[in-house]
């Protein structure tokens, strides 16, 4: 069981308002990530399955389990878990909520919103619509692996090299010096 209480106040202190049912409206999920570094929710949980939620008036950026993410909306648990299907997958039909999402975001075109839209239900897709579904697909987890800095939520994290292996660090750099280790 989740320790909703220190999530709702870990929340509440990077929100505007100071009330859990206003503040958790002001949450916006914008991706899911596996990652096997030993990551603990704001719960308190060790989570391996991660889903990174944006503040849409101050920008911060929180990271919860998929547990603890339903208590802003359900929606947010469905589409992370589509994410993690499809990223293990690529030849997946894309589920429609996750088609809409990336649509929203910019990340997939009008055209490519309608095609998922129309054969999110298709069993026996043509070769031509099987490629079509993995060039989109590797199109919206390629976007959203880019994950956004943590620290100071304008760069996105890519991989560098250094000394002692490789890490990822901020597109930003060197206005902004976040790094943390590659997991996996
Ligand atoms: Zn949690
Ligand atoms: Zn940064």
């Amino acid at each position: 069981m989740s320790d909703y209480k220190k999530l709702h106040a870990a929340v509440i202190e990077a929100s505007n308002s100071k009330d859990w049912n206003i503040a958790k409206l002001e949450w916006e999920f914008i991706s899911a990530y596996r990652d096997n570094s030993g990551k603990n929710c704001l719960c308190g949980h060790h989570i391996v399955e991660v889903c990174q939620i944006q503040n849409k008036h101050n920008l911060y950026i929180l990271e919860v389990g998929n547990e603890c993410v339903k208590q802003f909306n359900q929606d947010f648990d469905n589409l992370a878990k589509n994410i993690l299907t499809i990223e293990k997958c690529l030849s997946k039909n894309t589920p429609s909520n996750l088609a809409k999402f990336a649509f929203q975001k910019g990340l997939i075109t009008e055209s490519e919103l309608k095609f998922c839209l129309e054969t999110a239900k298709k069993r026996k897709p043509s070769v031509k619509q099987e490629q079509w579904k993995i060039n989109i697909n590797s199109k919206i987890i390629g976007r959203l692996k880019q994950r956004v800095c943590p620290k100071c939520r304008l760069g996105n994290l890519i991989d560098k090299k250094g000394k002692f292996g490789n890490f990822l660090g901020c597109s930003k750099y060197p206005e902004c010096s976040h790094t943390e280790p590659i997991s996996d």
